[in-house]
């Protein structure tokens, strides 16, 4: 009954690990829940608040397709306070979450015979979400010595005459690493000599740690901006994952027919929360420093306690909420999957024998690894970091 497109997509194991956790949880086994990716903070007051107003005001009708023009020109401020990056509405779309947005991106830029650049370790969704727009996506390993960053040389040797896009994501989920100015000028030189267009996933853009400053391919000229779709949202910086609003800014015919494909299936994002998105904007901002704060100390804290487990390598991040661990020593205890893969195997292993969710780095691409997510509190952080420590000694024997 069913189609070939839909049966190449898996679940994002993202999503599948956390229900696999919570199941045990319902059961009574005390999780520490690393797998999980949104922030753990609530939504601040001011923000709850103008979403109570819009609806005490009746702001709950279909609204543009793309998103209300306050919001758009709230997301046109943004743009140019935060990242020097002129806009205008006609190429900002607001859609039901970030993933919304870039699935419609990729519906309107990619199809049949396009080939698509996924560094790895990348976000699960990057290839199923190509592969739902029949074109391929081509995973390019990048090196752990270089903190899992794409270089020129190795986007160079990927290029074939069939490559239409690259995706970059800094900072990264998984990894947390931080692409520097100077790295992204090195590859944009690749980028315009083949005139590659760049899906820039900037969703962690504030999340950033030890004093680094965010840069994306569309600030370094008029040229490259007109190659780059940068994706943002609220969801992240603001602890707004349920609202499910998400941004895209871009050469105005692709977010034309972007809106069109929206005005074809789901019509607005939410009224309300759009209201909610532009208090979030143009509100204080007081409350991500300190979320990024308390990021930062978790950061430290389970850095140091993945040091303490004999054989685990970890590379720095620089941002997010993230990190990506190398996992690979302990491999030999188990066998592969059926995939091959040997993170899932010690996921699991993990999971029931030290009651720790945790993704395996086989979604990512990147089988040497596991991902946490220490969107958790300081305790959780310490009593999970202790049980893996245990789990692992006792493999060891
Ligand atoms: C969370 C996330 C998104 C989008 O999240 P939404 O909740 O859909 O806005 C996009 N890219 C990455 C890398 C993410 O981690």
């Amino acid at each position: 009954m069913l189609t070939e497109r839909i049966k190449q997509i898996k679940p994002s194991p993202t999503l599948a690990i956390d229900s696999k956790a919570k199941a045990m949880l319902a059961s009574g086994i005390d999780i520490v829940n690393f797998g999980i990716g949104e922030p753990d903070f609530d939504t601040p007051d001011h923000i709850k608040e103008a979403a109570i107003q819009a609806i005490r005001d009746g702001f709950t009708r279909y609204t543009p397709v793309g998103g209300i023009q306050e919001l758009k020109e709230a997301i046109v401020e943004k743009f140019q306070r935060d990242n020097n990056l002129t806009y205008k509405p006609e190429e900002i779309i607001v859609s039901c979450g970030g993933k919304h947005a870039l699935y419609n991106l990729f519906q309107v830029l990619f199809q049949r015979g396009d080939e698509v650049i996924v560094p790895t370790p990348y976000w699960v969704s990057y290839p199923p979400m190509i592969q739902l727009a029949d074109a391929t996506p081509v995973i390019v390993p990048t090196p752990e010595d270089t903190g899992f960053k794409l270089t020129p040389e190795i986007l160079r040797a990927h290029i074939t005459p069939r490559t239409k896009g690259l995706i970059l994501n800094s900072p990264s989920n998984p990894t947390g690493s931080v692409y520097t100015r100077q790295e992204l000028e090195a590859l944009a030189e690749v980028i315009l000599a083949h005139k590659l267009l760049v899906v820039s996933d900037d969703i962690y853009e504030k999340i950033l740690f030890d004093g680094l400053t965010f840069s994306n391919l569309a600030q370094l000229s008029p040229e490259l901006q007109k190659l780059t779709f940068i994706l943002n949202g609220v969801s992240k910086t603001y602890a707004m994952t349920g609202w499910r609003i998400g941004y895209l800014a871009g050469e105005a015919t692709v977010v034309k027919a972007m809106t069109n494909l929206q005005s074809q299936s789901t019509s607005n994002p939410t009224s309300i929360a759009q209201k909610a998105a532009v208090a979030a904007i143009r509100g204080p901002q007081e409350m991500v420093d300190v979320m990024v704060k308390e990021f930062a100390w978790r950061r430290d804290d389970i850095l140091a306690r993945l040091a303490d487990i004999p054989g685990v390598k970890c590379v720095k991040p620089g941002g997010a909420f993230y990190v990506f661990p190398n996992f690979s020593e302990y491999y030999r205890y188990f066998q592969p999957d059926k995939d091959g893969n040997l993170s899932d195997p010690l996921a699991t292993y993990l999971l029931e024998e030290a009651h720790v969710a945790l993704v395996a780095g086989s979604g990512f691409g990147e089988d040497k690894c596991i991902r946490f997510s220490y969107a958790t509190s300081r305790e959780r952080i310490a009593t999970g970091l202790a049980r893996i420590k245990a789990a692992l000694q006792k493999l060891a024997g």
